[in-house]
């Protein structure tokens, strides 16, 4: 083919470390790991404020159980940015502004969320200013830990793209595309496999479609089935019908490891004809972890909420 996939570097998790941000910038502007993109997935906000006193003649925090004394402008520009290093946010205030805060949980929490948006909107310029015409774009998703009131900051980043909700169609207008991947881990007679209306073989559409298991089961068994017809015979206990479900099953559980090892997504979910077959729920779980490259896989597996028409109902949100 002579194309070369897309290199990533997903970062997660950094909570408001603006070390870590800094360093996550430096690596894919520098192209440290050869990345074409950044991929962002989840939880860039803190958890916590630190409140930096004026104690009149210096200022005052308690930065990880140690009490730190600023003196000079210089002390106490580093003793910021060592609170922000560790993914806390300053707050540079009075003993009397403390005391107000701890008794109003309303206006710390407003506080608190108001230090969240500038510390973003400041991550979103330095991103601006570290990247821009490095040809490395940065996809964000916020995670289940960032408020919602970042949203406008980041859709306002002149350089960075939330992309949570979103399609994302890559480079080539392929972001995502899973049915023409080989089958992985092919047993011999699964190699090359049948021809493809792409024009490769063995790809895993030509596998786990309706068409492909009928074909299966009708190249083992002589006799041709449709879909239903064949669950409904392999749970009267035919032996062939159960034959080409197992084999199904196995090949699902592999197409399908391959995409946790890439991906490790929260959630699993079949669309299409086939994902009516109940029996796939229990087993390909069953099956999938001898491919995960993980000791424990708990990934679950479920049917999309409107079955057969889910992929309808998916493309026509996309006008
Ligand atoms: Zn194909």
């Amino acid at each position: 083919m002579g194309t070369r996939g897309v290199r990533l570097y997903v970062v997660s998790d950094i909570h408001a470390s603006e070390k870590v941000w800094r360093k996550m910038l430096n690596a894919a502007r520098t192209r440290m790991y050869r990345a074409d993109a950044v991929v962002y997935a989840g939880d860039l906000t803190g958890k916590a404020m630190v409140p930096v006193v004026d104690a009149a003649d210096s200022f005052e925090a308690e930065v990880a159980g140690r009490r730190r004394v600023a003196r000079t402008e210089e002390e106490l520009a580093r003793l910021e940015q060592d609170i922000a290093n560790l993914g806390f946010y300053a707050l540079r205030t009075t003993a009397e502004e403390v005391e107000r805060l701890r008794a109003d949980p309303g206006a710390l929490e407003e506080r608190f969320r108001s230090e969240i948006r500038r510390r973003i909107g400041e991550w979103m310029a330095l991103a601006a200013d570290r990247m821009e015409g490095t040809g490395v774009p940065i996809y964000l998703i916020p995670g289940n830990d960032d408020p919602y009131e970042i949203d406008d900051v980041l859709a306002a980043s002149p350089y960075c793209e939330n992309v949570d909700g979103r399609v994302v169609e890559g480079r080539n207008g392929i972001g995502g595309e899973w049915g023409h991947n080989p089958l992985p881990w092919p047993e011999a007679e699964e190699w090359p496999g049948p021809a493809c209306y792409c024009g490769l073989t063995g790809c895993i559409e030509t596998y786990l479609s309706g068409p492909a298991l009928e074909r299966d089961y009708a190249q083992a068994a002589g006799d041709r089935l449709a879909g239903p017809d064949i669950v409904a015979h392999a749970a009267r206990g035919d032996a062939a019908a159960e034959a080409a479900l197992a084999r199904y099953e196995r090949r699902l559980a592999r197409a399908l490891a391959s995409v946790v090892n890439v991906l490790d997504p929260d959630v699993i979910v079949l669309g299409g004809g086939l994902s009516s077959i109940d029996r796939l729920y229990a087993r390909v779980p069953e099956l999938w972890g001898d491919y995960v490259f993980s000791d424990v896989v708990d990934t679950p597996l479920r049917r999309a909420a409107h079955g057969e028409t889910s992929g309808v109902r998916g493309a026509a949100w996309l006008w």
